[in-house]
C-alpha cells in the first residue's frame, strides 16, 4: 500500500477556503424537506440533488427502486409495510486505479418531520447564528453529507487518483426504524472493505452503537358512566402500576448496564416513556371512565443484546405484573411499533485510521465510543461483510426543534474524511 503524505497546511487552507461552499451546500440540502412520514417519505428531491452533485464529482450514479432489488422483501431483516413509490436509493461509485481497499460513505436522505423552533421557526428555512446552522436535518445527517461531498471535491480538484474504489450511497427510510433502504444496498451487493456513516457523533469515532425497540402497551378496562350501578374498571389506575414497575425496571437496569458515550460519560440504555393517552373530551363523558389507557415506550439495549433477551427482560416485567391483584379486571396487551434495531459493533482497521485523524483534530487522545443511538450501522455489521464505523459532526437537537450543526466541526470532519480516504484507499505511487 503506497502512502500519500498530504501537506497539512495545504489541506487546512483548502478546507478553510471552502467554508462558504460547504455552508451553501448544506443550506441547499436543509431547504429540501425530505421528510419521512411513515408509511410515506419525500426523499426524491434530495436524492436528485445528491445524484447531481455526485455526477459533478465524476462518480457513476444510479437511482434504483427498492422494488427492483431481488430478495429484499423476503430478507429476514426486512420489516414493516412502508410505501416505497418514488423513493429510490442512490448509489454512486468511482473505480480505483489499482489494488487499494474500497470505501463506502453511507448516508440517509430522509429527515424526521420538521418542528417549528425558536431559532429555526420554519425548520426548512435554515438559519445561521454564531457558527451554528439551524434547521431540520442540519445535524442528522445533511451536515455529515455535506462534509463527504466536500471531501470528494478535494480529491477531484487535486487530481488524486485512489487505488481502491470509492463509493457513496444515500438511502431512503432510515428514520423511525426504517432501515430497509440500507438493507436494500446490502442485498443488492453494494459492498466495500469498510463503510463510514456520518451520523452526528460529536467528532468521536464510534465502532459500536446502541439498539432499541418501541412498544405500545395498552391497559383495557370497562369504561363509561355507572348510571345503573354497573361495575366499571378504570384502566388508568392499572397503567399507573405498570408505569411504576417500568420505572423500577429502568432503575434496576441502569445499575447493570452501561456504556461510554461520545462525550466521554458513562451512560445507561434509555427507557423513554414518550406518550400516555387515556380518556377524551367526548360530550357527556366529562365524568366518565375511559376504556383504555395506552403508552408508547422506547427501550434501548447494548450492542450484542438480542431481541429475545430484551423482550423477555422488559416484557417479563409487564407480563408478571399483569397477573397480579393490582391489575385484576384489566387486560394488558402490547405490540411492536418499530422494528427491533439491534446495537452492533465492528472491528476494522479503518477505526484506527479514523481515530488517528480525529485525535489530530482534537489535539489529544479521545478514544472510541459507543454511539448512544440506534442507526443503520447494524445492517452493515449484522447483515453484510462491510464493516461500518460511525463518525459525524458536532451538533444538538437531532429529531427535536432547533436542530443545529456546528459548522467548524464540519470543516474538521471533511479533513478527517480526506486523510482517511487517502490512507485507506491508497494512491498511485509517485505522488
Ligand atoms: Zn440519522
Amino acid at each position: 500500500m503506497s502512502k500519500v503524505i498530504l501537506i497539512d497546511q495545504d489541506l487546512e487552507n483548502w478546507v478553510q477556503n471552502q467554508r462558504d461552499n460547504l455552508v451553501k451546500m448544506l443550506l441547499e440540502m436543509v431547504c429540501i424537506p425530505s421528510e419521512n412520514k411513515p408509511p410515506n417519505g419525500n426523499e426524491l428531491p434530495m436524492q436528485k440533488y445528491l445524484e447531481n452533485a455526485l455526477k459533478g464529482l465524476d462518480f457513476a450514479t444510479e437511482l434504483y427502486a427498492l422494488s427492483d432489488v431481488d430478495g429484499l422483501r423476503t430478507h429476514q431483516a426486512f420489516w414493516g409495510d412502508r410505501n416505497y413509490t418514488d423513493r429510490p436509493n442512490l448509489y454512486a461509485s468511482k473505480k480505483g486505479t489499482g489494488e487499494g481497499r474500497s470505501l463506502l460513505f453511507a448516508v440517509h436522505a430522509d429527515v424526521v418531520p420538521g418542528i417549528p423552533g425558536k431559532t429555526a421557526e420554519d425548520p426548512f428555512q435554515p438559519v445561521i447564528i454564531g457558527g451554528r446552522l439551524y434547521g431540520r436535518g442540519a445535524n442528522d445527517m445533511k451536515g455529515g453529507t455535506a462534509a463527504v461531498l466536500l471531501a470528494f471535491q478535494y480529491l477531484q480538484e487535486k487530481g488524486i487518483n485512489l487505488l481502491g474504489d470509492l463509493s457513496f450511497e444515500s438511502v431512503v427510510d432510515e428514520e423511525m426504524g426504517g432501515a430497509n433502504g440500507t438493507l436494500a444496498g446490502r442485498v443488492r451487493g453494494n459492498r466495500a472493505d469498510a463503510a463510514i456513516i456520518p451520523e452526528p457523533t460529536n467528532l468521536r469515532v464510534c465502532a459500536s452503537h446502541m439498539g432499541g425497540v418501541a412498544w405500545r402497551i395498552a391497559v383495557r378496562g370497562k369504561g363509561g358512566m355507572g348510571f345503573g350501578g354497573e361495575e366499571l374498571r378504570n384502566p388508568v389506575y392499572g397503567m399507573a402500576h405498570l408505569i411504576r414497575a417500568i420505572e423500577s425496571y429502568q432503575n434496576d437496569m441502569q445499575m447493570r448496564k452501561s456504556f461510554v458515550t461520545p462525550t466521554g460519560e458513562s451512560q445507561s440504555p434509555a427507557v423513554v416513556l414518550s406518550m400516555i393517552q387515556a380518556g377524551g373530551f367526548e360530550p357527556g363523558m366529562a365524568d366518565g371512565i375511559p376504556d383504555t389507557c395506552m403508552i408508547e415506550i422506547w427501550v434501548e439495549c447494548l450492542p450484542g443484546e438480542s431481541f429475545a433477551a430484551l423482550e423477555s427482560e422488559f416484557m417479563g416485567v409487564i407480563r408478571t405484573l399483569s397477573t397480579q391483584p393490582e391489575l385484576a379486571g384489566l387486560e394488558v396487551d402490547w405490540e411492536l411499533i418499530t422494528r427491533f434495531i439491534p446495537g452492533s459493533s465492528t472491528e476494522t482497521p479503518l477505526t484506527t485510521i479514523l481515530l488517528q485523524q480525529a485525535e489530530e483534530e482534537w489535539g489529544m487522545p479521545v478514544g472510541t465510543y459507543t454511539a448512544p443511538f440506534a442507526c443503520d450501522a447494524f445492517m452493515f455489521n449484522c447483515h453484510s461483510d462491510t464493516p461500518a464505523v460511525i463518525l459525524g459532526p458536532v451538533g444538538e437537537n437531532a429529531h427535536a426543534a432547533d436542530e443545529f450543526v456546528d459548522i467548524e466541526s464540519l470543516i474538521k470532519l471533511a479533513k478527517i474524511y480526506i486523510t482517511a480516504i487517502v490512507e485507506w484507499c491508497g494512491v498511485e505511487s509517485g505522488r
